[in-house]
């Protein structure tokens, strides 16, 4: 295994593996299929892009987006490995040249797309090639359960089928559900796969959840609090995505907007400018963001509230993949559960299912919908309750999230929660939770009288508490099985078999709720507290002890990376990322062999641009 250590350190100037790294990269050089389910960020691409630096033959990556194909090839070809890409971007004669090379043996890694495998030219070229490995990233595209099934996935068996000798296989996911992992091994057909999983965490992650009343005002306060910081605000709809985007370029933020409503060409250049850091914040609907690799996004803003935690998490997750501290902030609004819920309601994606799954599939997303609704309505540390959605057990204080942060109090809520449940049954269970808060409540409303509620004896009965209360106690009751949700598209509220004890007054409900507004200082030592938990998270070395010297050093490094990044035509973080910068002002390296030891210094970057930074940290020192 030192071997491997080595191509680590030579080519991507990093000193250790991290978590499951190099168990995976064993299992595939012993010639065992390999599967590796890892988060966002983990390193997945070193699992595959070592053992194939390190097998005698060609290893062929199916991906399915042309961007994260172009990404990963530019950080290779910068550490000094030979790798393609063969995708639709390319013209016609581009195409055929690059097979051409590839077939001369001139490349160790080939990125190709799925569509591409089963073409005449493809199987070509392939049949007549040593192909080690194959590696299928992003995985859950094969799915019909995942997030973005791709139809052209299903080709990669008839591929490996063709080819004289059968490859090892290695897939790659970020995507943890069980549904989803066994249809990977099922349909990629994997021979006894080892599975790594890692830990889905990711302590640098800041996560907070807010209900402002006005989101934008409250977005343009956190953004001005942030200066000069890359980041993305994802938006649930295209109209927000031009609403959002106007506003922010009015007020003079650089800013740019992704959605699926733009031209090619709009959408290319907008990505790049925002990759290069020509512009620093990206307004995006979901369409924006799979394959992007940026390492040095600081933050993702949640303009709406996404459809399901596994969506959540993979955006929210495009943030700190260089490890530093970044930030994810979800803004709560009632309308994006209507959004949502209209988006599963129409759903068009699945023409192709029969009745009767496509019901089911509406189902599945309702439910996903409400654990991400229980998600923005919780008062239990955020990411304990992300780690148990995803089947893992975190310990249920983070000290890195905003419920973490915020002092609660455990306040009684019993006859909230009886009236409500004594609203449901009282009302034969045949109402939605809207219905009900607005029957405890007193809504004088045209529904609420056309389904005489207002003769209900609840009705009423909760005026004084305030709706936001009542629906955070109505998810509670439901979080915790006092009542359930049908998960038809009519979502009624129905009892459960412990909403006895609550009625009866044997059975108490205590919640944990916010205190009341909290003087300015404690706010103060809040932050502190958050910026102390960063810091010690951002593993050993971190931007915010940097001296007011090592800070001009920082910049400077930072300008001449830029400028390096122009030479090579390619974005910044592929020359080095943030991480490497900072390293480089805490280790201040005046040789060659100082200079090695920065993570993310390879031999092959040194040789090509190490020289520029050491005489930029000596002019500074
Ligand atoms: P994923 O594909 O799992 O989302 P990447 O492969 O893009 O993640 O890796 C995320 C970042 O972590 C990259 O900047 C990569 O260079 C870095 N990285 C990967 N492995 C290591 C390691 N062993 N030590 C330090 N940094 C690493
Ligand atoms: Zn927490």
């Amino acid at each position: 295994m030192r071997e491997a250590g080595k191509v680590l350190k030579q080519y991507f100037g990093y000193d250790s593996f991290r978590e499951g790294q190099e168990e995976l990269v064993e299992s595939i050089l012993s010639g065992q299929d390999t599967f590796g389910i890892m988060p966002t960020g983990a390193g997945k691409s070193i699992c595959f892009q070592i053992p194939a630096l390190m097998l005698p033959g060609i290893t062929l990556v199916i991906s399915p987006l042309i961007s994260l194909m172009k990404d990963q090839v530019e950080g290779l070809n910068q550490a000094g490995v030979h790798a393609a890409y063969l995708n639709s971007s390319l013209t016609a004669g581009q195409y055929v040249k690059a097979l051409g090379f590839a077939k001369e043996g001139r490349y160790k890694i080939i990125y190709v797309a799925p569509e591409r495998l089963v073409t005449d030219g493809f199987l070509d070229f392939a049949r007549q090639a040593d192909i080690s490995m194959l590696v299928v990233d992003e995985a859950h595209c094969v799915s019909q359960w995942g997030q973005d099934f791709r139809p052209s996935y299903l080709k990669i068996v008839e591929f490996i089928g063709k080819l004289p000798v059968r490859p090892v296989i290695s897939a790659f996911t970020a995507t943890a559900t069980k549904e989803v992992r066994d249809d990977i091994i099922d349909i990629l057909l994997l021979q006894n796969p080892k599975v790594v999983t890692t830990g889905f965490d990711r302590p640098n992650l800041y996560f907070a959840v807010q209900s402002p009343k006005d989101k934008y005002a409250s977005m343009k306060n956190y953004l001005e609090l942030h200066p000069r910081q890359s980041g993305i605000v994802y938006c649930l709809t295209r109209k927000y995505v031009e609403e959002v985007w106007e506003r922010l370029q009015a007020d003079g933020f650089s800013v740019t907007k992704y959605h699926a409503g733009l031209t090619d060409r709009e959408r290319k250049d907008n990505q790049e400018d925002f990759i290069y850091g020509r512009s620093e914040i990206m307004v995006a609907t979901n369409a924006f963001g799979m394959g992007i690799d940026k390492s040095d996004v600081r933050f993702v803003v949640h303009y709406n509230m996404p459809k399901n935690m596994e969506s959540y998490y993979q955006e929210a997750g495009r943030a700190g993949r260089d490890g530093e501290a970044a930030e994810c902030i979800l803004l709560y609004g009632g309308q994006d559960v209507v959004t949502n819920q209209f988006f599963i309601d129409n759903n068009r994606d699945n023409q192709e299912l029969d009745e009767v799954s496509r019901r089911m599939v509406a189902e599945r997303d309702r439910d996903r919908l409400r654990k991400m609704t229980f998600y923005c309505f919780t008062n239990e540390c955020l990411r304990d309750y992300t780690l148990r959605y995803f089947g893992e057990y975190g310990s249920n204080y983070c000290g890195n999230c905003s419920n973490c942060l915020t002092q609660f109090e455990n306040v009684d809520v019993t006859e909230t929660a009886k009236g409500i449940i004594g609203c449901v049954e009282s009302s034969r269970q045949r109402f939605g939770t809207n219905v009900i808060i607005d029957t405890v409540h007193g809504a004088n409303t045209a529904k609420i009288r056309g389904y005489r509620m207002d003769a209900n004896p609840h009705y009423g009965e909760l005026a004084k508490v305030p709706v936001f209360r009542l629906r955070q106690v109505m998810n509670h009751l439901q979080l915790y099985g006092y009542l359930r949700v049908t998960a038809d598209e009519y979502a009624v509220v129905k009892l459960t078999e412990n909403s006895g004890a609550v009625l009866s007054g044997e059975e108490t409900v205590v919640m944990k709720l916010a205190k009341e507004q909290e003087h300015p200082a404690k706010t103060g030592s809040r932050e502190e507290k958050a910026k102390k938990n960063r810091r010690d998270m951002a593993a050993g070395f971190s931007r915010e002890e940097f001296t007011q010297q090592e800070e001009t050093l920082f910049e400077r490094l930072r300008a001449l990376r830029t400028e390096i990044a122009r030479e090579e035509g390619v974005p910044p973080y592929i020359v080095f990322s943030d991480k490497t910068l900072v390293h480089m002002c805490v280790v201040k390296p005046a040789t060659r062999e100082d200079m090695l030891t920065v993570s993310g210094v390879g031999e092959f970057k040194y040789e090509k641009y190490g020289e520029r930074f050491l005489l930029c940290v000596q002019g500074e020192v």
